[in-house]
């Protein structure tokens, strides 16, 4: 397979990257100065994309590859991929799904202990030297807590199922109510936000889930209420997000992505009922390296002309 041309859009994982040079002709996006003339000089000879959440296949990309057969992503989500034009070409698109639920579900379940019992602020005050002070002030119970979930898909599963643990009421809310559970359905984000006290967003993200929280399900959530964002940033309206923290109508948030990653929003840095990470929701050694077999083992499945480990077209 050495000869087969793949073309990896940017930096996502070492050990991926060393496979893909050792079985493939692998071209680094990143690194090309001059990509029209690369794209014009070696269009011919690329048949893979392997994409991730920040850089995919979009339909001018795809178009400038007329001998493109798969995409091969190192995600889950399918955001960065124009799906529709890859089925209109019959270009073959895989993920990487099941492998990275769990990850996704505990950091999830950590965002609601760290904003509720404000984990990064205690660190802050240790560090600081502030104990000798005095105690450090109160912070909230979160077992027992409401948890509303958007997407009850893997990992909104996966998240329920912890959330229970702690004794959680769950309800959530997607395009159809499930069959196999007695959580509680809503069939509105807005009474989902009315009757929870955490919010979790975890639905693909798709041009109807784009802005799902707006200024409407954050004061139905209320002065109260917890966001916890684990899907991709442009689920939320940001700015309106960062609006209701400056003026208190949202009780705090827990933030793993971003609209314009990797920017965050600076005035949230001074909030200490804010939580905010580096989208490292699948960000463990362990599942990093499984994600990266799962992008080779499609890849290899597909020019063997084997059943692809996980198609998505
Ligand atoms: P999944 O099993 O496909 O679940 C996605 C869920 O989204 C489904 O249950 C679906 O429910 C719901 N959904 C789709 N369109 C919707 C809509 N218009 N309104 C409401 N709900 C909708 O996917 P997953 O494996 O759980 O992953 C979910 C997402 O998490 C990924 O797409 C990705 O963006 C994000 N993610 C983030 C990280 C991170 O590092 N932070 C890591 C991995 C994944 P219905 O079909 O019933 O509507």
């Amino acid at each position: 397979m050495e000869s087969i041309g793949v073309l990896m859009m940017c930096p996502m994982n070492s050990y991926l990257e060393q496979e893909l040079d050792k079985r493939f002709k692998l071209f680094r996006y990143w690194n090309i100065p001059q990509t029209q003339q690369f794209l014009k000089e070696n269009s011919n000879s690329i048949r893979a994309v392997v994409g991730n959440s920040m850089a995919g296949a979009d339909a001018q990309l795809i178009e400038s590859l007329p001998k493109l057969e798969i995409v091969s992503s190192f995600s889950v989500g399918l955001d960065k991929i124009d799906l529709n034009k890859c089925k209109e070409k019959g270009i073959r698109v895989t993920n990487t799904p099941d492998v990275l639920t769990e990850d996704v579900a505990d950091l999830a379940i950590g965002l609601m202990l760290a904003v509720l019992r404000r984990l990064c602020e205690c660190d802050r005050y240790v560090r600081k030297g502030l104990w000798k002070t005095g105690d450090f002030k109160l912070t909230t119970k979160f077992t027992g807590k409401s948890v509303g979930i958007i997407g009850l898909g893997r990992i909104g599963t996966a998240i329920a199922k912890r959330a229970e643990a702690f004794d959680c009421p769950i309800s959530y809310y997607s395009r159809s109510e499930k069959a196999d559970t007695n959580y509680k359905y809503y069939p509105s984000v807005i009474d989902l936000a009315s009757n929870c006290q955490i919010l979790v967003v975890t639905c693909s993200l798709t041009p109807e889930t784009r802005h799902i929280i707006n200024r409407e399900v954050i004061d139905a959530l209320g002065p109260k209420g917890v966001l916890i964002n684990i899907g991709r940033g442009p689920h939320v309206d940001e700015a309106e997000l960062v609006s209701a923290l400056v003026e208190g109508r949202l009780g705090g948030a827990g933030l793993d992505v971003f609209e314009n990653e990797p920017e965050a929003p600076e005035e949230l840095f001074g909030l200490d009922n804010v939580v905010l990470l580096p989208h490292v929701g699948s960000g463990t050694i362990e599942t990093r390296t499984a994600m990266a077999d799962l992008v080779l083992g499609n890849l290899e499945a597909h020019f063997l002309n084997k059943p692809l480990l996980t198609p998505v077209v």
